[in-house]
């Protein structure tokens, strides 16, 4: 058996990034995995890409792309549904959809600042009450959500910074909460991971993606930045029973620099 065999998961903005890694990582432990992105597209293609990857159909594994803005009370109720409908329950949570506006902070206008908190943090408020239904009445359930090694500040990022630090303290308390129905909450921390958003990144600041990444990998004790697969095998270790006396945690993948 493999170790996600006849469990469900959602991964939320799930198109691309680390959050198709982590939808790969979990189908090649059995998982059947919920592909949500705000992008229609590209959730499908990302969930065909991974129902026929061979080490998914070796360990039984598929993925299913939804369309879903996870800002949206009434679409992640009605996405979270289909879901149970089409699966019959609901195991693992990974609150990995994001976004960064990024602007000194003097300069940072409202919508720079609502559209980050709510698509980082708010987010994670709606998916995970809209999963806690299901798993508490199994008394069975995993929540990972994405923070950031930017919850400890970074200059240009106040909004994200303190959504990123936000998913610290709801995790804490969701632990609390929803630990004596069998649930651990647990997030992590990347710094640096090679995307679409850090690549967006560099191109803010009149950088190219290689430059930027060679800058920040200077600044590591490992000498690299991360890579998307990387963050994946330790939301998946979160996302097992591999972790089973671990709640409340968040853990930084940061190579080491602080
Ligand atoms: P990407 O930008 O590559 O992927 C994020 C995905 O989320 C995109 O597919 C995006 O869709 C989707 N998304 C955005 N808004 C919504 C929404 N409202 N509803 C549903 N899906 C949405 O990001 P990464 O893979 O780099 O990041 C993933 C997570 O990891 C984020 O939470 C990020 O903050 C966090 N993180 C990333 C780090 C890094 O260095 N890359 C470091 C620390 C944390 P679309 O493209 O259509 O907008």
């Amino acid at each position: 058996m493999a170790r996600f065999t006849d469990r469900v998961a959602i991964v939320t903005g799930a198109a691309q990034g680390i959050g198709a890694a982590t939808a790969l990582e979990l189908a090649r432990g059995g998982a059947k995995v919920a592909v949500l992105d705000l992008n229609a597209p590209g959730a499908e293609a990302s969930a065909a890409s991974i129902a026929a990857d061979a080490d998914v159909v070796a360990a039984g594994g598929t993925a299913v792309g939804y369309a879903c803005d996870v800002t949206d009370e009434d679409a992640v109720g009605s996405v979270f549904q289909q879901v149970v409908d089409q699966f019959g329950r609901l195991d693992v949570l990974v609150n990995n959809a994001g976004i960064t506006r990024d602007g000194m902070f003097f300069k940072m206008d409202r919508p720079q600042w609502d559209s980050v908190i709510t698509t980082n943090l708010t987010s994670a408020y709606l998916c995970s009450k809209a999963a806690q239904k299901y798993m508490t009445e199994q008394k069975y359930g995993k929540i990972v959500s994405l923070s950031s090694r930017s919850a400890l500040g970074n200059r240009g990022q106040a909004n994200y910074a303190a959504a990123k630090a936000g998913i610290q303290g709801l995790t804490a308390t969701l632990a609390i909460e929803l630990g004596p129905f069998n649930i651990n909450v647990n997030a992590v921390a990347p710094g640096y991971i090679a995307t679409a958003m850090t690549a967006a990144t560099a191109e803010r600041v009149g950088s190219t993606a290689e430059e930027h990444q060679k800058l920040a990998a200077e600044a590591t004790p490992l000498r690299r930045v991360g890579q998307p697969e990387e963050v994946a095998q330790v939301v998946a270790f979160f996302a097992s029973d591999e972790s089973s006396y671990v709640t409340g945690q968040t853990l930084y993948i940061n190579g080491g620099l602080r």
